[in-house]
């Protein structure tokens, strides 16, 4: 490769909501039932060759990405993740659970602390802003039984969500701060790729 650029991402969110289960389907594309929170690497990392056709690569050649990918181990319980965990991370995934309206206050208490965070890490020190993704997951369960075709779900089973009124209006009046809104599932493998592709197309190279 022409160039090697270093990606790290930290994901946030309260416990259960599947940070893990994201990583791991990411990972070895494979997914598992009610896995502890305990079980599982706090971090991850994978090298991506990214072709120079993507957008952020426009002097072209090839790219290594060096993805370091950082999970926590339960410590969100406690709710305190530390700016060490933050620091230098390009990309916050902050997750949240489509079927449980207090998962999602949670990411709205947790984009603040990432804002708080980044506005005080602001001055003088030239770091590029770190980009937060919203990811809304379990897709998967607000579909009706009725609506499952051997895995497919229904394009519009977001509109099933009880609490979407809530987030519509969160990002309307976040759009500055959340890069993306994005609605997975890692349990059937929805929207995971596309995630992943978005933020690889879209790290600046330093
Ligand atoms: P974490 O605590 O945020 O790391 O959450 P985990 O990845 O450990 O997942 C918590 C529970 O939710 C486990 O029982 C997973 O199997 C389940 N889970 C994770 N993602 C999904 C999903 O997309 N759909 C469904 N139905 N269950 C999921
Ligand atoms: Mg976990």
């Amino acid at each position: 490769p022409s160039r090697i650029a270093d990606l790290k991402i930290v994901l946030v969110g309260e416990s259960s909501v599947g940070k893990s289960s994201i990583v791991q389907r990411f990972q070895n594309n494979t997914f598992s039932e009610g896995r502890s929170s305990t079980i599982g690497a706090a971090f991850i990392s994978k090298k991506i060759l990214r072709e120079a056709s993507s957008s952020s690569s426009p002097s072209g050649g090839t790219s290594l990405i060096n993805m370091q990918i950082w999970d926590t181990a339960g410590q969100e319980r406690f709710h305190n993740l530390t700016p060490l965990y933050y620091r230098n991370a390009n990309v916050a995934m902050v997750i949240f659970d489509l079927t449980d309206s207090s998962s999602f206050q949670k990411a709205e208490y947790w984009i603040s602390e990432l804002k708080e965070y980044m506005d005080d890490s602001d001055e003088g020190s030239g770091h590029k802003k770190m980009k937060i993704i919203l990811i809304g997951n379990k897709l998967d369960l607000l579909s009706r039984k009725e609506d499952h075709d051997g895995g497919k779900l229904r394009a519009d089973s977001f509109e099933d969500c009880s609490f979407i009124d809530q987030i519509d209006k969160f990002l309307d009046s976040h759009e500055v701060i959340i890069d993306r809104f994005f609605k997975t599932s890692a349990k059937l493998n929805i929207g995971i790729s596309e995630l992943f592709n978005y933020i690889i197309d879209n790290v600046d190279e330093g």
